[in-house]
C-alpha cells in the first residue's frame, strides 16, 4: 500500500522505533530466562525490575520496598487480561459479596466477563450514561452498596474518548468496602495519571495502545490489596502472574512508558490541536454531522463523528481508497452491522449511530494528514448520501 493516514490508533499503535530499537537485543542476543540462575539469563532480570519502575513511573506508583521495587506493578498479556484478573481478584477477595457493578460503556474485555459472573450468581449492575456518554453518578451512588465486591469504571472510553472520574468512583467503592477497579487502557500515556493521588486498588493498561508491542501490559495492585492471581504456574513476577515473562515486551513497554512520559504535555497539546481542527474541518465542510462524546472531558486523540443517513463501512471503505484507516461505531464483529453498545447507551438515533466514524490520533500525525482527510472526506459523504434513501438533502 502507499502512504497510509493511520487515524485508527484506539485500536492499535505503531511500535516507536526507539522502542523497537529497545526491544531487539532481546530477541536474538539477549534471550535468556530473567528467572535464569545462570547470569546470561539472570541479568536480564535488573532490566525487567527497571522496565517495571518505568510503568510505575507514568502511573504515580510509589516505590516503597527496600529495593526502589515497582511492587505494585505485574506485567501482563494486556489490557483484556488485566481486566479479567482485576474481576477475578476482586471477587475472590470479597468473597460473601454478590454484587459487581460497571458502567453500560466498558470494553467487551469488562463487559463480557461480567456476564460470566452473572451466569455464576452474581448480580451485575451496569451504571447507564446520557446523550454525552457522561455517566450517572446518582444511579451509581445507589448501585454500589455494602453487597459490592468491585467496582469497575473505565478512566477513558475507547470510541468516544470520555474521561471519567475515577478518582470520586473510588472513594464511592470503599465508602462501601468495595474495590475499585479501572481499565485504563486508553488514557495511560495520554492523560496524566497520578496513583499516589486518588484509591484506585486496581488497574490495566496495554503496551499495543502506546506505541509498545501487542501482547504486553501491565497491572497495577496497590499494595496491601489481596491479589488472588488469575493465571497460577510459576513464582513469576512475585507468584502473581504464572508463565516465563515476555522479556523484550516488558522492555519494550517499559520503553515506551518512559517516552509517554516525557511526552505527555507536548503531545497532549499537538494531539488536541489536530483532533480539534479535524473535527472544526469536518463540520464546517459537511452538514447532518455530530460530534460524539463529553467535549468537557475527554481524551485529546479521539474523534467520533456520526454522519447522517449513510452506513459507517461505506465511508470507512471510500476513505480507505485514499489510504485512510479510521474505524465504525458498528458491532460489525458480530455481522449485525449493529450500531455498538457504547452508542446505543447513548442513545444515538438509528440515523446517526449507523454512519459513525472514530479517528484516533496519535504523535505520528500530521497536520497534512488531517488536512488532507477533510479535503476527500466531504465528497465522500455527498456521494453517499446521493444514493441514501434516507437522505432528504440537508435535514434531518
Ligand atoms: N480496554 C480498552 C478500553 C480497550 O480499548 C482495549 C482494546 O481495544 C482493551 C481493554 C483490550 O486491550 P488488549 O487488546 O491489550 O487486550
Amino acid at each position: 500500500m502507499d502512504q497510509v493516514i493511520y487515524f485508527d490508533n484506539n485500536a492499535t499503535t505503531r511500535v516507536d522505533p526507539a522502542v523497537f530499537e529497545a526491544m531487539r537485543p532481546y530477541f536474538c542476543e539477549r534471550y535468556g530466562n530473567a528467572s535464569s540462575i545462570h547470569r546470561f539469563g539472570g541479568s536480564i532480570a535488573a532490566e525487567v525490575e527497571e522496565a517495571r519502575r518505568r510503568v510505575a513511573r507514568l502511573l504515580g506508583a510509589s516505590f516503597r520496598d527496600k529495593d526502589d521495587h515497582a511492587t505494585e506493578i505485574i506485567f501482563t498479556s494486556g489490557g483484556t487480561e488485566g481486566d479479567n484478573a482485576a474481576l477475578a481478584a476482586s471477587t475472590a477477595a470479597r468473597p460473601d459479596r454478590r454484587r459487581i457493578v460497571t458502567t453500560q460503556v466498558e470494553h467487551p474485555a469488562i463487559l463480557t466477563t461480567v456476564r460470566e459472573y452473572e451466569r455464576r450468581g452474581y448480580e451485575v449492575v451496569l451504571i447507564p450514561v446520557d446523550e454525552r456518554g457522561r455517566l450517572d453518578m446518582e444511579f451509581a451512588e445507589r448501585a454500589v452498596n455494602d453487597d459490592t465486591a468491585v467496582l469497575s469504571v473505565m478512566w477513558a472510553n475507547n470510541e468516544i474518548g470520555n474521561l471519567y472520574d475515577v478518582a470520586a468512583f473510588a472513594r464511592m467503592a470503599h465508602r462501601h468496602g468495595a474495590l475499585f477497579h479501572t481499565d485504563a487502557v486508553q488514557a495511560a500515556g495520554k492523560v496524566p495519571i497520578n496513583l499516589e493521588e486518588n484509591e484506585i486498588d486496581m488497574l490495566s493498561i496495554s503496551g499495543h495502545k502506546l506505541h509498545a508491542a501487542k501482547g504486553i501490559g501491565a497491572m497495577f495492585v496497590r499494595r496491601g490489596v489481596r491479589f488472588r492471581p488469575l493465571i497460577t504456574g510459576g513464582h513469576q513476577e512475585r507468584g502473581r502472574r504464572g508463565g516465563t515473562e515476555n522479556v523484550p515486551g516488558i522492555i519494550g513497554l517499559g520503553c515506551a512508558c518512559e517516552l509517554a512520559c516525557a511526552g505527555l504535555e507536548t503531545e497532549r497539546k499537538q494531539l488536541t490541536f489536530l483532533r480539534d481542527r479535524l473535527e472544526a474541518g469536518i463540520a464546517e465542510r459537511v452538514p447532518a454531522v455530530r460530534l460524539n462524546g463529553d467535549h468537557e472531558s475527554r481524551l485529546p486523540n479521539t474523534a467520533s463523528i456520526s454522519f447522517d443517513c449513510i452506513e459507517g463501512e461505506a465511508i470507512l471503505s471510500l476513505l480507505d481508497r485514499y489510504g485512510i484507516c479510521a474505524s465504525s461505531g458498528s458491532a460489525c464483529t458480530t455481522g449485525s452491522l449493529e450500531p455498538s453498545h457504547v452508542l446505543r447507551a447513548m442513545g444515538v438515533p438509528y440515523i446517526a449511530a449507523h454512519g459513525t466514524i472514530r479517528f484516533s490520533l496519535s504523535k505520528f500525525n500530521t497536520v497534512e494528514e488531517v488536512d488532507r482527510t477533510i479535503e476527500v472526506l466531504p465528497p465522500i459523504i455527498a456521494t453517499l448520501r446521493a444514493m441514501s434513501p434516507f437522505w432528504k438533502g440537508g435535514g434531518r
